[in-house]
């Protein structure tokens, strides 16, 4: 299956990536229009990790054996048929285990509508290439088989 990979060299921390992200899961699909209009606002799946003077985007990367999905109390976390690892929003009870069990810390530990509860990359279900790898400008990210 394909797979987001961040090449660093080329990341230059200028974000549009998460703020693809966010418009892409909105339900205006419109940044500005999710931003001011929107309750709750969207969030991004993903973020871009600092330690100057590198940068990079970090998504999930999708495992074959996904030690999130095996970790999460809660069963909220599965494996579709396309390889896809995804969440069950609903089911989720905020723990972190997913995150301190993903080599990666990809989900993401929020609080919305005053309640805790992970957030992880789909991969943008229902789009051909994810929203972060067309917003990024400097071709830092691909979306690839095999890697
Ligand atoms: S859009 Fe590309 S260059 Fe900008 S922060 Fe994201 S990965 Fe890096
Ligand atoms: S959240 Fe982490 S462990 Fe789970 S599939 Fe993504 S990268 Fe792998
Ligand atoms: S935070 Fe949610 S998805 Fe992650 S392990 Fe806990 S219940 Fe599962």
């Amino acid at each position: 299956m394909k797979r987001i990979h961040c090449q660093t060299e080329y990341c230059v921390n200028c974000h549009l990536c998460a703020l693809a992200c966010i418009a892409a899961h909105s339900e205006s699909q419109d940044l500005l229009k999710a931003m001011t209009r929107e309750d709750p606002k969207p969030v991004a799946r993903m973020w871009v990790e600092e330690k100057y003077p590198v940068s990079m985007a970090v998504q999930c990367h999708h495992c074959q054996d996904p030690k999130c999905v095996e970790s999460c109390i809660a069963g909220a976390l599965y494996k579709n048929e396309q390889g896809v690892v995804l969440l069950h929003e609903e089911m989720c009870v905020g723990c972190g285990t997913c995150q301190a069990a993903c080599p990666y810390g990809a989900p993401k530990l929020i609080t919305l509508d005053g309640r805790r509860r992970a957030l992880k990359c789909d991969l943008c279900q229902g789009r051909e290439v994810p929203a972060c790898v067309e917003a990024c400008p400097n071709l830092a990210l691909t979306y690839e088989e095999g890697r």
